[in-house]
């Protein structure tokens, strides 16, 4: 299924550079320094229990295109919110995306599943429905045995670094139990304060005096509320490993409002009377407050915004959220951020990486900010754009104005665990062919294109998330 020289240009000068690239990254380590894959497989180790529960019912990628085709969630074993019933048999859950296999060529979704179904589990037929169950009983019996437990494949697929994504209101019991496991795999968590700092988040005023009651801070205050998530930040460095924060705004709007201001805003959250204006603008001045809290303990910080969430309002209610139904937004960062830069975008000791699902914004707004700011860095592809045209389209428009070393290498941002080696190597072949075209056109030597795809596979990723 998979071609060796795939993602690789058609033409043989550039394909023969990026083979020679490709050679030198393929096995690096992978870096894989945002995500959510869920740490307890990592703590517990326990056996993924079939193929529909690894590949299907975590991946919203897969079941969104399904959705869209008319299947109901229901029956590819999506949980509901009111405990409805939901189909349980995998075995019919992976005919169900067997024969809907059809839908997916010229999707990532395909290519990270036929690179995962053929190296790691050894299958080289195309999943159909004359194939699916004999590709069913082949993941399944692997997945019996020690080998395809979430530590092995861990090591297997050469994880150097791994960062799960938990709301401050976590215990991190379970990076706790790696932790103590004596287990070597390193997995980390990121500090995701939306719960705690977005008035429009579900239960927001509870997870806030929640906040409060674990970190023995009283948040009614603005000041206790502030000083509730240092801690919370501190706790997240100190038991859970966290290098970044993350923060998944509807938009990037920042502000700097003032004490008095900020303080009446946030009384106002915690009676629930706030507009959506408002709203905007306790989430923007709380970016800024993350950045002061960045600058103080050391934090990355991630900005992810532009999507509009749970669009769909049924399959929200009956769901719950990160079930394919969000959708990207027109975003604008140059006035959005400039509050926020004013304040600290000439800090050196300040890293903001900034992501997009809007593609327009990348050569107008985001490679000239981040080509000028010391504080700012450019995200991967991301999302919708987490494919080989988006790839190929992010470097394309940025790297003239921003160059290599104001982005951060590659994100997985993934659920799906065994999508993790997939993804990272559909990144290294699509840098290597890029590369590969500046030195066919002689705008790149060779040897230093060997350095920047190293860079671009494994060093960028490392420093800029202090890993
Ligand atoms: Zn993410």
């Amino acid at each position: 299924m998979l071609h060796p020289d795939r993602l690789f240009s058609s033409d043989p000068t550039q394909r023969a550079i990026a083979r020679r690239l490709y050679a030198e990254v393929q096995n690096l380590p992978i870096v894989s320094p945002h995500g959510h894959t869920d740490p307890s497989w990592f703590a517990l180790n326990e056996a993924f229990p079939d193929p529909a529960a690894l590949f299907v019912k975590p991946d919203h990628y897969a079941f969104r295109m399904l959705y869209s085709q008319g299947v109901p969630l229901e029956s590819l074993g999506v949980p509901r919110r009111d405990g409805g019933a939901v189909e349980t048999d995998s075995r019919k859950i992976w005919r169900l995306l067997a024969d809907h296999w059809h839908l997916f060529p010229g999707t990532p979704t395909r290519m990270w599943l036929e690179h995962a179904f053929e190296t790691a589990f050894g299958v080289t037929e195309r999943l159909s429905p004359a194939t699916a169950d004999a590709i069913y009983d082949r993941i399944e019996s692997c997945l019996r045995t020690p080998e395809f437990r979430p530590r092995a494949l861990f090591e297997r697929f050469n994880i150097e670094v791994l960062a799960t994504t938990e709301s401050p209101l976590d215990p991190l019991e379970h990076h706790k139990a790696i932790r103590e496991s004596g287990w070597k795999g390193r997995v980390i968590t990121a500090f995701r304060p939306d719960p705690v700092v977005d008035p429009e988040f579900e239960g927001f005023q509870a997870n806030v005096a929640t906040l409060g009651e674990i970190t023995g801070e009283d948040t009614a205050t603005w000041k206790g509320y502030l000083a509730a998530l240092e801690n919370r930040r501190r706790y997240f460095k100190e038991v859970g490993g966290a290098t970044s924060t993350d923060h998944g705004h509807p938009t990037a709007v920042t502000a700097d409002l003032s004490t008095a201001e900020a303080e009446a805003l946030f009384a106002k959250a915690l009676r629930g009377t706030v507009t959506a204006a408002e709203a905007e603008l306790f989430r923007g001045h709380m970016l800024t407050e993350m950045a002061r809290m960045s600058l103080e303990d050391g934090l990355v910080m991630q900005i992810h915004p532009g999507s509009v969430r749970n669009h769909n309002p049924l399959v929200f209610d009956r769901f719950g959220r990160d079930k394919g139904c969000d959708i990207p937004s027109a975003t604008e960062y140059v006035r959005a951020l400039k509050p926020l830069l004013d304040r600290f975008g000439n800090e050196r000791d300040l890293t903001i990486i900034l992501f997009t699902l809007d593609e327009t914004s990348y050569s107008r707004e985001l490679a000239p900010l981040a080509g000028h700011y010391p504080a700012l860095r450019l995200g991967p592809a991301w999302w919708f754009h987490d494919s080989p045209e988006g790839m190929r389209r992010f470097r394309e428009m940025t790297t003239e104005t921003a160059g290599f070393y104001n982005t951060v290498g590659f994100n997985d941002d993934t659920r799906a665990f065994c999508s993790i080696p997939a993804r990272h190597d559909v990144a290294r072949r699509v840098d290597c062919a890029f590369l590969a075209r500046l030195v066919a056109e002689h705008r790149v030597d060779e040897d230093d294109a060997v350095e920047l795809a190293t860079d671009l596979a494994y060093r960028l990723a490392k420093n800029a998330y202090k890993l």
